[in-house]
């Protein structure tokens, strides 16, 4: 635990520090990325906790995935130490299923409800009339049908089920009209924070608006140039309009960037210029460190050219042999020398189709990796069948993990199983390795287990400690920092990425959005950033000519260093690196 008291505030630099101790009152906090937002946030809570009489329960933090609640439950803990425990740290559809839970009746629903698992849902979208289960399950990604909306929540509501809209829209509906019990809650939770304010929906921003007063006590942390979700409702001028929709609020802006060297602060601010919807955005780099490198620029001819580059300069970084040498002595040595380490590189992307080739050609050069997704836990095959099987299995004995596990099992051994739904049993033993860590984490908590998996527990695909290159999209990049960032296929038509055709009417918009993806992606590197764009690509089945991504031309050239196209190839004789 850290130092709780006067040194509370003592990591935090003087525009952190006003934030984090700010009197109450509705607060915007405008940062840019790597400054310090998370950091921030939780300080302001210990500090107000610790130091100004406010109670930890009467404070809610609210934040978009599990996985950032996760992160910010565990910085609390280290501030805070026990009494953390008592904030409340939800996404809006965990707060949403605590306000049902407490006031069932109240939304219309049975003390009993639970939440639809995809099947349950296609199905009552069939009913409702969709007309097959493909239909419904193109609905499902794309929006119910209005027209069948009310037939299928009828249905759902029948089976005594909700889905995932209702677990923000009937909190919505009942705070709406139940003025007291609005107060109530507001009375509960008298300090709301909310990070990532950018990415609200129209539902979520009603639900906070219940729950905090104009004049109330709210903290919303954000960088509207980091909006990348309004393909999914989010919609930036909440955020944009805080200070009509709040009485008197106050507006801290953190403009030091602790995360990245002064290059790539400086790319990025150039990157993202165009079209900021910052006035005035500022972002100083806070390292300036003179041994700062360039930022790599790779032309390759081809996506496999453009992999190989990828897996030749991560062999310069780590250190040639080391990886596949056997001989621990060696890593040491070069770990010694100040070599990077695989687990310190992720190469981010614009769509899952590229990861593909990067995957093999990482593989071939017997470089560790692994995919880090947005993947839903009750998406992968076997969740839902082993909760399913929980929810219902009495008289099991044991910890909740190993009741999963036994559950999972006798789930895999059962005949019907490939019959049934195509289940296979490996299947089963992933989804037992996927609930175990969650579940250990629940303790013995059925209903709050169910209700993680149920509200979009993350796949915690990523082992932090594993020694691995991470790749991701630059979507589930979102918050996440390395000291080594490739940024590939940084070309016109997938970054910006448009469709055969392309879309039309909202064109605009949606390149902006494209850039503030770029942006994201630049201000993830830490130390070194790689941009790599090819000539030719495979995209829609054929082989296209690409040009560089216009992007790029935002940049300063003085920033960027040609890389790799005139310098000879090393000739690659794996076997013969192979000990
Ligand atoms: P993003 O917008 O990308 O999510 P962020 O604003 O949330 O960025 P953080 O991830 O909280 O930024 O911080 C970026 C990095 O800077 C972290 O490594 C953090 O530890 C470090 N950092 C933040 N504030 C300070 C500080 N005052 N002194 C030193 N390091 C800091
Ligand atoms: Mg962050």
């Amino acid at each position: 635990m850290e130092e709780v008291g006067t040194g509370l505030l003592d990591r935090l630099d003087a525009l952190q520090r006003v934030a984090a101790s700010a009197p109450g009152g509705p607060m915007l906090i405008v940062a840019g990325p790597g400054t310090g937002k998370t950091r921030t946030l939780t300080h302001r809570i210990a500090y107000l906790c610790a130091e100004m009489h406010v109670l930890p329960e009467e404070c809610l933090a609210i934040t978009f995935t599990r996985r950032a609640a996760d992160e910010l439950r565990q910085r609390l803990d280290g501030l805070l130490g026990d009494s953390a425990e008592d904030v409340t740290v939800a996404t809006f559809h965990s707060l949403g299923l605590a306000i049902l839970r407490e006031h069932a009746e109240q939304a219309g629903l049975s003390p009993t409800f639970r939440i639809a698992e995809e099947a349950e849902r296609i199905a009552a979208l069939v009913v409702a009339g969709a007309a097959d289960e493909t239909a419904a399950r193109r609905m499902l990604r794309e929006g119910v049908d209005e027209e069948l909306r009310e037939r299928y929540v009828k249905g759902l509501r029948e089976g005594d089920l909700v889905d995932l809209d209702d677990l923000v829209t009937l909190p919505v509906s009942l705070l709406r009209e139940d003025t007291e019990l609005t107060d109530r809650y507001r009375a509960r939770w008298s300090w709301v924070f909310v990070d990532e304010y950018q990415d609200v929906d129209p539902v979520q921003y009603e639900l906070l608006r219940l729950l905090a007063p104009p004049d109330g006590n709210l903290c919303a942390i954000g960088d509207p140039d980091q909006a990348i979700y309004s393909f999914r409702g989010a919609d930036v001028s909440f955020f944009l309009r805080f200070g009509q929709d709040f009485v008197d609020a106050r507006t801290v802006r953190l403009t030091r960037n602790y995360r990245s060297s002064a290059p790539i602060v400086a790319a990025a601010v150039q990157a993202i210029a165009p079209t900021s919807l910052v006035p005035g955005r500022r972002l100083d780099p806070a390292r300036l460190d003179p041994e700062a490198v360039p930022i790599g620029l790779y032309t390759a001819a081809s996506a496999a050219d453009e992999a190989d580059f990828v897996v030749r300069t991560i062999d310069e970084l780590v250190g040639g042999l080391s990886h596949r040498s056997l001989d621990s002595g060696r890593i040491d040595a070069h770990a010694a020398a100040g070599s990077m380490s695989f687990a310190d590189i992720a190469v981010l992307y614009r769509t899952d189709a590229q990861a593909g080739v990067i995957v093999d050609a990482l593989s071939r050069a017997g470089i560790p990796a692994q995919k880090r997704s947005h993947d839903r836990l009750r998406d992968r095959p076997g969740v839902a069948a082993i909760a399913r099987e929980l929810r219902y299995a009495t008289g099991l004995a044991g910890s909740l993990a190993a009741r999963v596990r036994l559950t999972g099992q006798l789930l895999a051994e059962r005949p019907t199983l490939d019959a049934d739904g195509g289940l296979a049993p490996q299947d089963v033993h992933t989804a037992i390795e996927l609930l175990t860590p969650l579940a250990v984490r629940c303790g013995d908590d059925l209903e709050k287990f169910l209700a993680e998996i149920a509200t979009g527990a993350e796949v915690d695909a990523l082992d932090p400690r594993a020694q691995a290159v991470t790749l991701l999209t630059l979507h589930a990049a979102k918050g996440l920092e390395f000291p080594v960032v490739f940024l590939v296929g940084c070309e016109d038509g997938l970054l910006p990425l448009r469709f055969p055709g392309g879309s039309t009417a909202r064109e605009d918009s949606n390149v902006d959005e494209e850039r503030r993806l770029f942006f994201v992606g630049l201000t993830r590197a830490q130390d070194r950033l790689y941009i790599s764009h090819a000539r030719r690509r495979t995209r829609y089945g054929a082989e296209r000519d690409m040009v560089a991504s216009p992007f790029l031309a935002a940049i300063d050239p003085g920033l960027l260093e040609r890389r790799g196209d005139e310098a000879p190839r090393r000739p690659r004789d794996r076997q013969l690196r192979l000990i």
